[in-house]
Order: structure tokens, then C-alpha cells, then sequence
């Protein structure tokens, strides 16, 4: 018998499990896939780390949480500042100085003020009815038609003109010549992969991988007091409400005879043309050196049931369909429902971390 069963060894997991070890009690960790660390999960190819299931960059506010990580890992200064590659020309991201220059010239926040309310007043919309409008009113055609329209099109697979207004609520512009994207007080990447980071988490914690919870769920459920939930909560009630629905991607990983592809971990595509919307290169996430470079491309794919769940989807039906699942959760007496998919919520990795902690706190 086991204090805590935690079915999933991602970081929700890996964290309760070492925050209930410390306090004493028995944990066992399962996953159905073949490695720990769940979506942050980095393997070594031709010895570079390369993200498996997306680039993820460490960022946080939160002093605790920072404290907390470094506990387990050494972080780089690896400081987000991605570009956007429009047809060959090449941007600065977030939106500021460095790319109003480069889109017209302009030298002072002043000029750039003035360039984009004139594009904003020539466009003259007062109510916008649709994605298009929106970002136009906000930031101006050619920032739209430039560095938004085609990369958004792609995200989501349909034009702006039929994507609602919403999604995009206000469109952050720098007038600073800074490319900081997170402007977080702490950031950084794992010199030495996520994977090893997680590992020390779990250090002399008990894991089993290849096990699937759902397909042997009583004979797990015996194993242990209380069970600790992070995989998707539909599944755990065999989708009998329907199905979450979650956006998708797919990730294409090359192997490169070039020591450097892109000279930057991340850049963004965003004419329609181009069929992937991001290229990574992993190696410059920890300053590699190495002779061979890997490069993923990440295309936005249409989610259907069985494929990987990546994003949640934000809109009605599915916020009404989670409360309805909660509602059965909440009455499971022996299990916590945590994490991403336990909760059907994006959280970034330090929401996550700050989350697994309140709440092992809580029932410790
Ligand atoms: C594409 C992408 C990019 C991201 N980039 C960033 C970033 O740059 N910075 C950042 O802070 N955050 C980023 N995130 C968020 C980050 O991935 C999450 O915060 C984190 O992975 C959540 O951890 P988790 O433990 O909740 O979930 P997961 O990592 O998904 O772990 C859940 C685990 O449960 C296992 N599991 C599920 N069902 C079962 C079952 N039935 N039996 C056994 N095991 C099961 C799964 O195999 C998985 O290993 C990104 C997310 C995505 C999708």
C-alpha cells in the first residue's frame, strides 16, 4: 500500500510526489508513456536537447517558484526574444522600436506613435466586427497584414475575417528597443534538459512507465489511499459527457549538417505561404556548439479524439462541459484532479508548480 497514487509524471506530478515524500509518505508514480517529465520532456539528439513536445522556456515572477526550481536544476540566461520571418524579412517580437524601424523607418517612440495612429485613424473602424478589424484598430494595417494576419490564419486555420474580434483583446506594443518577449523577473532553461530536472524530483520516488491507470484502474486504485489525477478528466469518466476539445500541433524534427540554421531558438513564419507557423532551433536554448544543429517545425493542426491534447480550447461549450465533469470530480472522495489536463487549463510551468504545491500542502 502506497500513501499516494499520482498517475502522471509530469510536473504536477513529479512535484506532489516529492513534497509528499519529503513529508514522509509513500508515493507511486505512474505514466502510460515510456519517460517521465510529461509534455516538458527533453531527449538528447546528436547531443543537443531538443523539446519533444514543444519549446518550453522557464519563466516566472514568482520568487518561491524560482527558488523552488533551482533546487533541482542549473538555468541558463536564456532570454526569449523571438523573431518573426515575414517572407524574408526579418522582425523583432514582442512589437517594439527595433520593429517599427525596420517596418518604416522610424527612429524616435514618437514617430512610431504617430505611424500607428495614422494607419489606425485611415482605417477608420469604430465597432470591429471581426479578428481583422480588431488588430487593425489596435495596431495599424501593416503590423496586421505583416507580423498577425497570416500566422493567426494558420493558428487557427481559417481567415481573420472569420475568427471573432475577442481573441484578440489588446495587442501589446513596446516603444522601448526591447525583445525581452516574457519581461519576467526570472527566466531561463535547464543547462541540462527538463528531463534531468524532473528526474531529481522523483529522486527515490518509486515510478512505473508504460502503465496505463484507465486500463487497469482497480487494481491500481488498491495500490493506494488517495490518487492524484493528471491526465485529461473526460477520460477519466470515459468521456461520457462528450469530448473536451483541445488545438493541436505537430511537431516535423530534422537533423541539420549545419552548425546554425537560424541563429535564434525561435522564429516565427508569419505569411500565410509558409506552411509551418515557428521553426526551433534547440541547440540555442543553452548556447549549444555543437557541430550538427536539430530544427523542429511546428504546423497548427486540427485536434481530433486520440490525438495529443496540446491547448485547451477557451470558449463555451467547452467551460461548460469541464464544470460538468468537475461536478462528477468533485465527487471522487479518494481523488485530486491536478495539472493541465486534470483540470482542462493552460497553465504555464510555474502556474503548475505553484498549483501541485497549494495543493499538496493543502492535503498534507
Ligand atoms: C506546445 C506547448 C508549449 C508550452 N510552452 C511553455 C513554455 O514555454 N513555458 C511554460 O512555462 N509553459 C509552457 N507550456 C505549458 C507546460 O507544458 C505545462 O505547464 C506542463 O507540461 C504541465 O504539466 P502537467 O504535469 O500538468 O501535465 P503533463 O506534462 O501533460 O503531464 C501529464 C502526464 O500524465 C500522463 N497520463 C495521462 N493520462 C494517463 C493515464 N491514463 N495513465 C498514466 N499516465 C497518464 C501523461 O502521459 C503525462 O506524462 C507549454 C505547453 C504546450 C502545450
Amino acid at each position: 500500500m502506497y500513501d499516494y497514487l499520482i498517475v502522471g509524471a509530469g510536473l504536477y506530478g513529479a512535484v506532489f510526489a516529492h513534497e509528499a515524500k519529503l513529508a514522509g509518505k509513500t508515493c507511486l508514480v505512474i505514466d502510460k508513456r515510456d519517460h517521465i517529465a510529461g509534455n516538458i520532456y527533453t531527449e538528447s539528439i546528436d547531443g543537443i536537447d531538443v523539446h519533444r513536445y514543444g519549446a518550453h522556456i522557464f519563466h516566472t515572477n514568482n520568487r518561491e517558484v524560482w527558488n523552488y526550481v533551482n533546487q533541482f536544476a542549473n538555468f541558463n540566461r536564456y532570454t526569449n526574444s523571438p523573431v518573426a520571418n515575414y517572407h524574408g524579412e526579418l522582425y523583432n517580437l514582442p512589437f517594439n522600436m527595433n520593429t517599427f524601424n525596420k517596418m518604416w523607418g522610424v527612429v524616435t517612440p514618437a514617430q512610431a506613435k504617430e505611424k500607428i495612429a495614422q494607419q489606425v485613424q485611415e482605417a477608420n473602424i469604430a465597432q470591429p466586427k471581426n479578428l481583422e478589424e480588431q488588430a487593425i484598430s489596435l495596431a495599424g494595417r501593416d503590423i496586421y497584414e505583416k507580423l498577425v494576419k497570416g500566422y493567426t490564419e494558420k493558428q487557427w486555420g481559417r481567415p481573420c475575417t472569420e475568427l471573432p474580434a475577442f481573441i484578440i483583446s489588446r495587442l501589446p506594443l513596446r516603444f522601448t528597443f526591447d525583445n525581452n518577449y516574457f519581461n519576467a523577473l526570472y527566466q531561463g532553461i535547464p543547462n541540462e534538459g527538463y528531463t534531468a530536472m524532473v528526474e531529481r524530483m522523483l529522486d527515490g520516488v518509486e515510478v512505473r512507465l508504460g502503465v496505463d491507470y484507465l486500463e487497469d484502474k482497480a487494481n491500481l486504485d488498491a495500490l493506494a489511499d488517495c490518487v492524484v489525477y493528471t491526465g485529461p478528466i473526460d477520460a477519466y469518466f470515459d468521456f461520457s459527457l462528450g469530448y473536451l476539445e483541445y488545438r493541436s500541433v505537430r511537431f516535423e524534427t530534422e537533423v541539420l549538417d549545419t552548425d546554425n540554421y537560424q541563429g535564434n531558438a525561435v522564429v516565427n513564419y508569419t505569411d500565410r505561404e509558409t506552411p509551418y507557423t515557428r521553426i526551433i532551433e534547440h541547440k540555442h536554448f543553452v548556447f549549444g556548439t555543437q557541430p550538427k544543429t536539430v530544427i523542429s517545425r511546428e504546423y497548427s493542426s486540427e485536434w481530433k479524439p486520440g490525438d495529443e491534447p496540446y491547448y485547451p480550447v477557451n470558449d463555451k461549450r467547452n467551460g461548460d462541459l469541464y464544470q460538468q465533469y468537475k461536478v462528477l470530480a468533485d465527487k471522487e472522495s479518494k481523488v485530486i484532479f491536478g495539472g493541465r489536463l486534470g483540470e482542462y487549463k493552460y497553465y504555464d510551468m510555474d502556474k503548475v508548480i505553484e498549483s501541485a504545491l497549494n495543493k499538496v500542502r493543502s492535503v498534507l
